[in-house]
């Protein structure tokens, strides 16, 4: 007990903990809460949290891992550690939410930000700058144990998540031994694993990007999932742009500046709108000798381009993008993708500057590692039960554990892979466990009816300032395509960005696009200190 007095292993815990009453309440918590806590483990494993796996002595902890093993995390929280996997529509909104007073709230993610994806195409070009669309996690984490780390797998029988951290070696590989003052060595495996406990498992680590296995594709494709997708695209497209003014052939400026999109859904459809808008309003300004050479073009196996949406809307886009420019090349299968060539089942190759891959979702490695555990749909996704609790292979509930948005699915009831499902899911678990907190007596079907979906509709951005809306799932006439569409995408967009901070800055960045243009610098690696290197090597 004597380390709950140490006033560092207090801060951050209790608020007014840096008082010796602050402490002393604390002191009173912990031997109270034990006696109350129906909903944590009663193991020494609960209390203790996370720990460095390889580690037995507290020497090799850093002082947040220090308080944590002493126990002192879970002090009046009564309802135990809830473990949120992920940082997205499912797992940022829960983290926000819950009831920290009851809940331990522990975060495990890589990415050390939620990412507002509807505007992620917008940032791919310079219409929005990245910082616009994400929101840090430690914003939000006064009350929440944030670790940036890579769930591995999950061990349901212990109550326990195996992890890798997402940290880039740590300069020192050293750290201070509280105890004797000297430095003690550690070893990479130490620094890297992390074993942490719950008592409640949110899955929400959503889904990677599916590429049916066709080679080439994971090698020369961009993919659209994170900000550093989008990075990665901008970059690229000004290097064609670059590279085709210097290029003597007319041939290599026309591969060069052969912008490829493969898959016509929304995300396909949106970025293919937005790379048309920059180079339309700025590409010809900057570059305008190469504007004969540009090409741009959505290939899609099916008939049509976005055919979840209702089909005169997905006829409006297609005629809109035949008549600006974008060729929507339907009924096309890519066999294989080689260095800057697009290779199709008929045999055609086309050379390409830039592929940017859309066709879909595929199952997280976190998730694949649950094979044979955890019951799976047909398109990988962990099965729940209609209160999002995750079913084991007999199809039986596991207790504790839930899952939702992307990597998650109800059986017999598919759900979309779509922000909006995995948000609803988000709020309806957050209500139902801070009402469990409230009354832990209770099941968790005895607190809560099971989820149900509400179909609000799907937009999508079409090119210069038009927008289809598509609401026919609420009202069979509840359609909208042009430019009051658009006004629409843009102004529900704008309200449901989390922060007052983008709430302003989006329509800032539009405003200055509007006027200004977008900005072309690419913060592409150049690394002095290596071509320093090198030329002291040569010389
Ligand atoms: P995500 O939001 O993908 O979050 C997953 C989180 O888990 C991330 O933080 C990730 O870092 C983390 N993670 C991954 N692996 C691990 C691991 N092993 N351990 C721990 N954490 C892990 N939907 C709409 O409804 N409307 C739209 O307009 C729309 N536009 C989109 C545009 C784009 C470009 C994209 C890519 C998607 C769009 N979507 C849209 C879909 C929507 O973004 C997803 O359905 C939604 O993000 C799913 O939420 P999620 O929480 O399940 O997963
Ligand atoms: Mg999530």
């Amino acid at each position: 007990m004597s380390a709950l007095c140490h006033p560092s292993s207090l801060r951050g815990l209790c608020t007014s903990s840096s008082s010796l009453a602050g402490r002393s309440v604390a002191r009173k918590y912990l031997s109270t809460t034990a006696a109350k806590r129906p909903m944590m483990t009663t193991t020494p494993l609960s209390l203790t949290g996370g720990s460095w796996s390889t580690s037995s002595t507290s020497h090799f902890l850093n002082p947040y891992q220090q308080q944590q093993q002493r126990g002192i995390r879970s002090v009046g929280k009564t309802q135990g550690r809830v473990m949120i996997l992920g940082s997205g529509w499912g797992g940022f909104k829960l983290l926000r939410d819950m009831d920290k007073n009851a809940y331990q709230v522990v975060a495990v993610s890589p990415r050390n930000h939620f990412l507002f994806t509807p505007l992620l195409a917008s940032t791919s070009v310079g219409t929005l700058e990245f910082r616009c669309i994400t929101e840090p996690v430690r914003g939000y984490t006064r009350n929440v144990e944030y670790h940036q780390a890579w769930c591995d797998t999950v061990n349901f029988e212990k109550s326990k998540v195996d992890c890798t951290l997402n940290l880039s070696t740590v300069p020192a590989t050293h750290v201070t031994d509280p105890v004797t003052h000297t430095l003690q060595q550690i070893t990479s495996n130490q620094k890297n694993q992390l074993s942490l406990h719950y008592d409640h498992l949110i899955i929400a680590v959503g889904s990677y990007s599916n590429t049916f296995n066709i080679p080439g594709v994971k090698e020369h494709a961009f993919f659209l999932k994170e900000v550093s997708d989008a990075r990665k695209i901008r970059s690229r497209v000004l290097e064609c742009f670059e590279r085709a003014e210097m290029s003597r052939s007319d041939e290599e400026r026309n591969g060069l500046l052969h912008f490829a999109v493969v898959g016509g859904g929304p995300t396909g459809v949106e970025f293919s709108s937005e790379l048309h808008d920059f180079i339309r309003e700025d590409c010809s300004r900057l570059f305008p000798g190469l504007m004969n050479h540009v090409t741009l073009a959505v290939y899609d196996v099916a008939p049509t381009i976005l055919a979840s949406f209702d089909k005169s809307l997905s006829e409006y886009c297609m005629t809109k993008f035949k008549r600006s420019g974008i060729e929507v090349r339907t009924g096309t299968v890519v066999e294989r993708v080689e260095d800057g060539k697009l290779v199709l089942k008929d045999g055609k190759q086309i050379p390409f500057g830039c592929l940017v891959w859309s066709t879909g979702l595929t199952e997280n490695p976190m998730t694949a590692s649950l094979e044979n555990r955890v019951l799976k749909s047909k398109s990988k996704r962990i099965m729940t039960d209609p209160y999002l609790r995750v079913l084991d292979n007999e199809g039986k509930v596991i207790p504790n554990v839930y899952a939702l948005g992307d990597c998650a699915t109800i059986k017999d009831h598919e759900l979309p892979q779509t922000a909006q499902v995995a948000n609803q899911q988000a709020i309806y678990l957050r209500k139902a466990l801070n009402k469990l907190a409230k009354q832990p007596e209770k099941s968790f079907a005895d607190v809560t009816a099971p989820f149900s979906f509400k179909n609000l509709g799907s937009m999508a951005y079409i090119g210069n300032w038009e927008a289809v809306v598509d609401m026919t799932k609420i009202n069979e006439n509840a359609k909208e395509s042009g430019t009051l569409a658009w006004v629409f995408w843009r102004s529900s967009y704008l309200t449901m960005s989390v922060s007052m901070r983008n709430k302003m800055i989006i329509p800032m960045y539009w405003f200055m696009t509007w006027v200004f243009g977008r900005d072309v610098s690419s913060f592409q690696e150049y690394d002095r200190r290596k071509r320093l290197m090198n030329a002291e090597r040569e010389g």
